[in-house]
């Protein structure tokens, strides 16, 4: 609309301008001076009147011609190089209209050219007038521009549809550019944070897993930076405080082993209870005592024996109150009556309440003081006994003598006195003699020899000693099982022979009324001990638990001849030679006497 309006303007001044030059043109024509001077073909006249007008309308060019085309007056303005004289026949020739408007170039300006007839006012034609006034340079410029400027539009407009599509091109070009950089630098920007919290996810479970090692070696900026950082420092802390952990569970561990190893290794047996008397654990030596496995969550009852659990109870309770109580007791367990120093103690300290059972068996140390007190007993009646023997053997004797010596009496009742204090003091010397065994063997049994200890093989002294028996067997069988690596002890050969025939012997007399009449006698090593065992079992009616008690102590028979020493000496030798004695039941019925030695004498400090 702009280029048409500036198009449509141009040509309207233009037109503006041909109109002016027509107007002044038909100005100079209505002159009627002119038109006289005209009339009459007064050419200075003409010129006369002309020139002045023309001056008065600033006309570029004009001309006064006559009718036969005679140009009678001329105007040029001034410095005007303008001439259209020869274009003056165009200008008057076949246009009928009286006033005629053109436009015409000369010397490189426009100008708008316009004629008028010149008539009377009857009409008669008198000649004519030509104008020619410039067009504004400027304006022509400015049109010719418009007029480039619309033909450039145009041509731009007829292409417009390429120029649209290579836009489209350019713009879709461009989209894809920037779809693509901003994809790249997304995927740049993403793989930023996606890689860190892909290798945090890794090292999460690697960690998880136990794997306190591991670290996050992805490089990470800004908050992603921060977090890994301090994920590796994590990571690291967790590690050290594990170690850390691992150390004192070890430590504690170490402790609690030692602790084990202290409380397996005591000779006293020690049993911990919960709060409710439950056990929660028990030594070595405790189980030793007791004779069977403790099981852990069972009572004092079912571990001891009602009555012994009895016997311990109120132990419990005065614990309970004055946080520890100790006795002894005779506990009557399954294969023996064990006498046992029992203390308890509270456990008040630490998370939860409980009692520490201590058991210390006095058995062995009260059967050596019932000994010692036996052979003190033995060696003053021995002595007490012994003084007065032997006046009232030499008082028989001489009673003896002197009745032999005696002439030989008539009276019957004389004879009878004489025998019978004959068969008195003959009596009296038997009973004397008796005794004197009895003080002899009390003697033997105070005032033992001690013991010579040489190294001695065991093996040989027990075949010696079955050698013995094979002849007057009655009917026995005897059987040894003897160890065949068995190393030399030190011992008294006499005095060990002295215990295994002992021993023989009351197995023969308690075989001789069983049915199955069958001794073993067995020798082993015992390296852990460093050791010998030496065991008699018989196949006979085995021993009670109350008998086991006092077997070994002096003068304890059975047999109603029985001195009640053998066992009593057989355990005093073994106790000579640093060992242990004791009685077992044999499956299925009989007793099995077992005899530890050592194999290496103690260093006695
Ligand atoms: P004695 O043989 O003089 O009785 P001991 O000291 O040798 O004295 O034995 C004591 C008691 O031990 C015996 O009276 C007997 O009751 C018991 N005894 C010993 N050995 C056995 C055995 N193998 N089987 C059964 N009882 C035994």
């Amino acid at each position: 609309n702009v280029r048409d309006d500036a198009v449509s303007i141009v040509r309207q001044v233009l037109r503006d301008r041909e109109e002016r030059a027509r107007e002044f043109a038909r100005l100079v024509a209505e002159n009627p001076a002119l038109q006289q001077k005209l009339a009459r073909g007064d050419a200075a006249g003409a010129e006369q009147v002309f020139s002045p007008l023309a001056e008065h309308l600033r006309l570029d060019w004009a001309a006064v011609v006559d009718n036969r085309a005679q140009v009678l007056a001329l105007h040029r303005a001034e410095g005007s190089q303008v001439d259209f004289l020869p274009q003056l026949p165009q200008l008057l020739g076949p246009q009928a209209a009286i006033a005629y408007t053109t436009a015409e170039e000369m010397g490189g300006m426009r100008f708008a050219v316009a004629r008028v007839r010149v008539e009377t006012s009857g009409g008669k034609p008198l000649g004519a007038v030509v104008v020619a006034q410039a067009l504004p340079r400027e304006l022509l410029a400015k049109a010719a521009d418009i007029e480039s400027e619309s033909q450039a539009y145009e041509a731009i407009t007829r292409e417009r549809k390429t120029y649209r599509w290579q836009a489209v091109l350019i713009l879709l070009l461009i989209t894809i550019l920037l779809l693509l950089a901003t994809t790249w630098s997304a995927l740049h920007l993403a793989q930023q944070v996606t890689v860190p919290i892909q290798a945090l996810a890794v090292a999460t479970q690697e960690i998880s897993q136990g794997n306190l090692d591991y670290r996050v070696e992805v490089p990470a900026r800004d908050e992603l930076g921060n977090l890994v950082t301090s994920f590796n420092q994590m990571t690291a802390q967790l590690r050290d405080s594990r170690r850390r952990l691992e150390q004192a569970v070890a430590e504690l561990e170490r402790r609690r082993q030692w602790m084990e190893a202290i409380l397996e290794s005591i000779p006293t047996g020690v049993i911990t209870l919960g709060p409710h008397r439950r056990i929660l654990a028990a030594n070595d030596a405790a189980r030793k005592l007791l004779g069977r496995p403790v099981a852990e969550g069972s009572s004092l009852s079912e571990l001891l024996g009602r009555e012994a659990a009895e016997a311990c109870g109120e132990l419990f309770a005065r614990a309970g109150q004055m946080g520890f109580a100790a006795a002894e007791r005779e506990l009557h367990l399954e294969h023996r009556i064990a006498h046992v120093a029992v203390s308890v103690s509270a456990l008040r300290a630490g998370p939860g309440e409980g009692y520490v059972l201590v058991l210390d068996d006095l058995t062995d140390l009260l059967k050596a003081q019932k000994a010692a007190a036996w052979q003190e007993v033995a060696q003053r009646i021995a002595h007490e006994i012994k003084n007065p023997l032997t006046p009232i053997q030499l008082s028989a004797d001489r009673i003896r003598r002197y009745l032999e010596r005696l002439p030989a009496a008539d009276a019957r009742e004389d004879d009878r006195y004489r025998q019978l204090i004959a068969r008195c003091a003959s009596l009296i010397g038997q009973e004397v003699h008796g005794l004197k065994l009895l003080v002899d063997e009390f003697s033997r049994f105070a005032r033992f020899p001690a013991a010579q200890p040489v190294p001695t093989q065991l093996n040989e002294i027990v075949q010696d000693a079955l050698a013995l028996y094979a002849d007057s067997a009655n009917g026995i069988q005897f059987r040894s099982e003897l160890a065949g690596d068995l190393p030399a002890v030190p011992a008294d050969a006499a005095l060990l022979r002295r215990v295994l025939l002992n021993l023989l012997e009351n197995a023969a007399e308690a075989v001789a009324r069983a049915e199955r009449k069958e001794i073993v006698v067995r020798t082993r090593y015992l390296a852990s001990q460093k050791a010998i065992e030496l065991s008699v079992t018989d196949s006979g009616p085995g021993i009670s638990a109350e008998d086991k008690e006092r077997l070994f102590l002096p003068f304890f028979s059975t047999k109603p001849e029985g001195m009640g020493l053998g066992l009593a000496i057989v355990s005093r030798i073994v106790a000579e030679h640093h060992g242990r004695i004791h009685v077992e039941d044999n499956r299925p019925s009989g007793a099995r006497f077992v005899v530890e030695l050592p194999v290496e004498a103690p260093v006695l400090t």
